[in-house]
């Protein structure tokens, strides 16, 4: 067995049970595209010698660095690397690099791979090397004075969480719902947490890359030496590149700075519901303006009744024919637990006063506008000239609107499983970026649900509502080992992709199968935007080695290879 990924006994054992138990097929060698077998065995003897042998895995070794939620996987279209390289410093990701592009071998990076839903640790080209950065996890810098953080592509949230509270640092770093995954990997992709720094590419603050070349480059006041602004200024003099090292494959990156939430006195922790569907639109045209005028400054994180049903058991427990759930077993669910259809929950932080004055503000506001809801505030504070105590936050109210860790949500994607036992949970989604106006909003759902019930799956989303636009979220959650659940999940991402483009609406994050689907919506002046990161793209990788595919953009080499190009 590989050697460990994670020093916490749980998260290494749900890691690699997680991964051990999704093959339905055994994995299969794969050589990277137009390298033979010579070759290919030369340059693992090349890596080996760089990172050592332990660090790089072949064959069986593998099961870590595939998708455990493969589509495609019976069908023999698993995306498989043809082997992980491990490098421990810049050192030797640089010659890891200089021998691939040597032998012309693809690497596929990522810093933890718990990109789950999304690929995971998996290539889009097969044969691709793994290039696994978990070993680089150095927490290089906390600043509790000017809360920011630098850290190495290796370090998870749990890590960054563990180190401020073992070093009394009065920040807050964000989390996502499951926070075994890497800060740097995490903000590369746009993930978000729930606290205020959670959408934390808005948050980034000096980036270090590696270019193909091993070229190192620092980003904005980072790129001046000994800058004592490095994480605190996003100005720059120039072009701000920071954005180039986003979603892309033009660099790799090794450091990365990230502004967290100053520990505040208080924090409240916010639900509101509605009981009806149709409702959705009443809580977008309320709470939208006040998230543009700031009585609301963070995310306000809005889920359906189906996706709390995923967090309470197997769907066959509460209905157990095929088809969507009707209306009248899910207003029956929704009576027993006592929520809304919409359920919204947020946080606010800050001095105990000034949340309390939030709060009375949005409690008029409700009143008048939405006097059907329920809305409920709970404060948790502290002394005058003191900061709050995170673990103090009961799970239920705290957790990961606090930045607690924890692996949450996980058990949602066993949603489908059957309810005598076996299969394995899994999950795809389709996440439009939609205008934040109720009547819009409303009218997706109703398309969405639409499109969900005809495959017999049920409408389960949420969303996240930002000033100005809401990240819409339809889960797919299915059994991978049932055909039909496979066959349904693509027919709804299908027809979600479709009913989306029509209106203009394209995916924040994507999974590697969709991505060129993705990039094609990008289309002004005939792809005026692909032709301008193409043309970066051959001028830092002429060799095209970084992560070929990834959101769509191919070097040159593979531009014109459409069997490659193929998906599901
Ligand atoms: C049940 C469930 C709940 C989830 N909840 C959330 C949530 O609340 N919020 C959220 O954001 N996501 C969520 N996810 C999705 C996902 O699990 C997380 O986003 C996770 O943090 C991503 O994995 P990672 O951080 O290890 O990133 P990685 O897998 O390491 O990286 C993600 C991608 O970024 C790129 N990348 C990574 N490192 C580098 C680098 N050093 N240089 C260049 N490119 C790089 C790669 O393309 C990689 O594929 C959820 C998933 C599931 C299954």
């Amino acid at each position: 067995m590989p050697l460990p990924i994670y020093t916490d006994l749980e998260y290494q054992s749900t890691h690699y049970n997680l991964f051990k138990d999704s093959i339905t097929v055994p994995l299969e060698p794969v050589l990277p595209p137009d390298v033979t077998r010579y070759a290919f065995d030369t340059a693992i003897m090349q890596y080996m010698a760089i990172v050592g042998h332990e660090q790089v895995l072949q064959g069986d070794n593998l099961v870590e660095y595939i998708d455990p939620y493969e589509l495609g996987e019976a069908e023999g279209k698993r995306k498989m690397p043809s082997a992980a390289v491990r490098p421990k410093n810049v050192e030797e990701l640089r010659k890891v690099l200089k021998v691939s592009n040597e032998y012309n071998i693809p690497v596929w990076t990522f810093s933890i791979g718990k990109n789950l839903g999304y690929g995971g640790p998996a290539p889009r080209v097969n044969g691709s090397i793994a290039l696994d950065l978990h070993r680089m996890n150095k927490i290089i810098e906390i600043s509790g004075e000017y809360a920011y953080a630098v850290v190495e592509p290796g370090v998870t949230f749990t890590d960054l969480y563990d180190y401020c509270v073992k070093h009394k640092l009065k920040v807050w770093p964000s989390v996502p719902s499951l926070g075994w995954g890497s800060i740097v990997g995490n903000t590369l992709d746009r993930g978000t947490g729930f606290t205020p720094t959670a959408t934390h590419h808005q948050h980034l603050c000096g980036v270090e890359a590696m270019l193909a070349n091993g070229d190192l480059v620092r980003t904005g006041q980072f790129a001046v030496s000994g800058s004592p602004s490095s994480h605190l200024s996003k100005f720059t003099f120039g072009p701000s590149i920071e954005g180039l090292f986003l979603q892309s494959n033009l660099g790799i990156v090794t450091k990365l700075g990230i502004w967290l939430t100053p520990a505040p006195q208080a924090y409240m922790s916010c639900t509101f519901d509605m009981p009806d569907f149709e409702d959705v639109e009443t809580i977008v045209d309320v709470f939208g303006p006040l998230r543009r005028d700031g009585l609301l400054p963070n995310t306000v994180y809005v889920s359906n009744l189906v996706e709390w049903l995923g967090m309470m058991g197997k769907r066959e427990e509460l209905w157990p024919e095929a088809g969507a759930i009707p209306e009248w077993r899910l207003k029956e669910l929704q009576k027993q637990l006592g929520i809304g259809y919409w359920n919204a929950k947020f946080g606010l932080y800050g001095a105990k006063d000034v949340v309390q004055a939030h709060f009375n503000e949005l409690k008029k506001i409700v009143a008048k506008k939405a006097p059907k809801g329920r809305l409920n505030g709970d404060i948790f504070s502290t002394e005058d000239g003191e900061t709050l105590d995170p673990t103090s936050v009961p799970e239920q109210q705290g957790g990961f609107f606090v930045g607690v860790p924890s692996l949450w949500s996980l058990p949602m994607v066993k949603f489908r499983l059957p309810k005598k036992g076996g299969g394995i949970g899994a999950h795809y989604d389709y996440s439009p970026i939609i205008p934040s106006s109720g009547k819009t909003v409303l009218e997706w759902v109703k398309t969405a649900k639409k499109v969900c019930e005809a495959e017999g799956f049920d409408l389960f989303c949420d969303f996240f509502m930002h000033e100005r636009h809401v990240i819409f979220v339809n889960m797919m959650t299915f059994d991978k080992t049932n055909i039909a659940h496979r066959q349904a999940v693509q027919i709804i991402f299908r027809n979600l992709f479709e009913e989306g483009r029509k209106r203009g609406y394209s995916k924040y994050r994507s999974h590697i199968n969709t991505m060129d689907l993705v990039a094609s919506l990008y289309d002004f002046n005939d792809h005026a935007y692909r032709r301008f990161i193409e043309t970066i793209k051959d001028a830092l990788d002429p060799n095209g080695i970084l992560s070929p595919g990834k959101q769509g953009i191919w070097p040159k080499r593979f531009r014109q290879n459409e069997k490659l190009k193929a998906h599901l």
